[in-house]
């Protein structure tokens, strides 16, 4: 199977799934950024990104402060990523090719955040989206209202290209945030006065995870069309 035949067959059963968001991104150059070991790495040069969309509704619900349904509908739909990513991980590896799914919520670092990766640097490599004004993965069909889960692979794929878009004149999560941590300029993001305020979230146990959602609320989409996800087959 050629490369573009392996991105179909491995699109179209995303797309059986219930993945709404599916890109490939070459990482043969940046590799040295992962968490994980060189040997793990050493022949895994594609990464597929899957993305899963929230529910607006459980969103709707924020206000000021991240409720215990979003909570919840938050780890579901993560549960659901990783175990989607396992099976398309396993559909790889009886292919006779390698395959490593890195899950969708891992913090290995809380201070700094960081994962194994970072799946929305991947995801706008993958062509997927950008990188908001809220520091998230800002596409043009569910703006941030989605989850994200990676698979390492050595599989020949094609791959995508980061789309030429951005979060223009849009300033709705500038003005909604509770820590003041989102600027007019993306690079000036507040990731501390952000984790402080989610440690205060959690301090007041109103969830049991360092998660917030309230920008996440009021990002919905360039076109506002929450079901247009980007899975046509190609
Ligand atoms: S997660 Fe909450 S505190 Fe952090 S930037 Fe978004 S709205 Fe602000
Ligand atoms: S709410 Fe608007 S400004 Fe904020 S990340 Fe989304 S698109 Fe960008």
């Amino acid at each position: 199977m050629d490369k573009n035949n392996n991105y179909s067959v491995l699109k179209k059963f995303s797309q059986t799934q219930g993945i709404d968001l599916f890109g490939v991104a070459d990482i043969s150059k940046i590799k040295n950024e992962f968490r994980l070991s060189p040997k793990t790495l050493q022949n895994l040069d594609k990464a597929v990104c899957l993305g899963v969309m929230l529910s607006a509704s459980a969103l709707s619900e924020i206000e000021e402060a991240p409720t215990k349904l979003y909570f919840h509908h938050y780890r579901t739909v993560n549960t659901f990523l990783d175990q989607t990513a396992l099976k398309l991980c396993n559909m790889i590896q009886k292919k006779g090719y390698a395959a490593l799914a890195i899950p969708a919520s891992q913090i290995v670092d809380w201070e700094k955040q960081t994962a194994h990766l970072s799946h929305k640097k991947l995801g706008v490599m993958a062509g997927l989206g950008w990188i908001g004004r809220n520091n998230l993965l800002v596409t043009k069909q569910l703006g941030s209202q989605l989850r994200l889960a990676t698979i390492l692979t050595d599989m020949p794929l094609k791959t995508d290209k980061p789309v030429k878009e951005d979060c223009g004149s849009c300033l709705l999560c500038v003005k909604i945030c509770p820590a003041g941590a989102i600027k007019d300029d993306p690079a000036e993001f507040d990731l501390i006065k952000c984790f402080e305020k989610l440690k205060e979230f959690q301090k007041q146990r109103l969830v049991d995870q360092y998660i917030c959602g309230v920008c996440v609320n009021v990002c919905k989409g360039r076109d506002g069309s929450q079901l247009k996800a980007n899975l046509s087959p190609s």
